[in-house]
């Protein structure tokens, strides 16, 4: 599922959320329990841990098994 960031009108605590289409709609800021939050659009842009953005990054640098989060080479 993806990613979703926001922002909470009340606090200004900001968080990502990984759910589904639906349920962003129903996000609540996990620091003051308020719905009054904002969807961030730089979720949309991110690239997810362990996604094409960080393997080629971090596939230069590994030697060949001593990378613990690849396990292509
Ligand atoms: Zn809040």
């Amino acid at each position: 599922m993806p990613t979703y960031d926001f922002k909470c009108n009340q606090c200004g605590h900001r968080f990502s959320l990984v759910t589904s289409i639906s349920g962003r709609k129903n996000a609540v800021c996990p620091e003051c329990a308020s719905r009054e939050v904002t969807q961030l659009l730089t979720g949309f842009f991110y690239a997810r841990p362990g996604g094409d953005g960080a393997a080629a990054s971090s596939g230069g640098s590994c030697s060949g098994g001593s990378c613990s989060s690849c396990s292509g080479c």
